[in-house]
């Protein structure tokens, strides 16, 4: 079973990601992450992160199936971030099916807007360890000074802005034509995290059983 999870910028999609993992066992793709680590070899890659655009869908559909040829692993999966537009999606399917997979459930994480803006403009990255904090909502042990934590260039106002229009224009007609081809849930983000984990752990244990 393959999952995509869904959900503007500050939805927490990757919390809820990386508690599937941990409890299910399926791999964790986070393209975001996979991104910014191919940016420090790939200038073009780096430029087109800090200012909050999409890296074009074909140059960002043949990274993410060399990288799993390379691994050969094609199931038990939870993508986060990718695809997120609808001919990223048509390509996938298509080289999934290829695999004899399928993206099966989708869940999405809703937000409103403001929240989005209020909890990425709170995220801070320890650039020592690459932890990622948040003033509101999770803040960084003792021992690590709020002094040394920086704020990504993509959590900048302006580029906030583009990613959460990008969202709405590119992102929202894919879970549209998701609905059409396979289980689609969707579930309020703006919940507390322990719920909407809960939530979440009842609807992936649901479709096991029915798999
Ligand atoms: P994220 O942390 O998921 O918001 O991703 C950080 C940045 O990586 C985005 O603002 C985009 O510039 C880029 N990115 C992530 N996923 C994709 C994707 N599926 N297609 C194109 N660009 C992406």
């Amino acid at each position: 079973m393959n999952i995509l999870l869904i959900g503007p910028q500050g939805s927490g999609k990757g919390t809820q990601a990386r508690f599937l993992a941990d409890k299910f066992g399926f791999f964790y793709f986070e393209t975001g992450d996979f991104l910014r680590n191919l940016a420090k070899t790939n200038p073009v890659v780096k430029e087109i992160i800090e200012c909050g655009k999409l890296v074009p869908n074909k140059e960002m559909s043949s990274y993410v199936q060399s990288y799993f040829d390379k691994k050969g692993v094609y199931d038990q999966i939870i993508f986060d971030g990718f695809p997120r537009t609808v001919e990223q999606y048509d390509f996938f399917k298509k080289w999934l099916k290829g695999k004899e997979v399928n993206i099966d459930l989708v869940i999405v994480l809703e937000i409103n807007e403001e929240t989005s803006i209020k909890r990425l403009e709170a995220r801070r990255l320890d650039p020592k360890t690459g932890m990622i904090y948040n003033l509101i909502t999770d803040m960084p042990p003792k021992g690590v000074s709020l002094k040394s934590l920086i704020q990504r260039e993509d959590d900048k106002p302006d580029a906030i802005k583009e990613r959460l229009k990008l969202y709405r224009k590119r992102t929202l007609p894919l879970i549209k034509k998701l609905e059409k081809d396979t289980k689609v849930v969707k579930i309020n983000g703006e919940e507390h995290i322990e719920k909407i984990r809960e939530e979440i752990e009842r609807i992936v244990n649901n479709e096991k059983s029915n798999d």
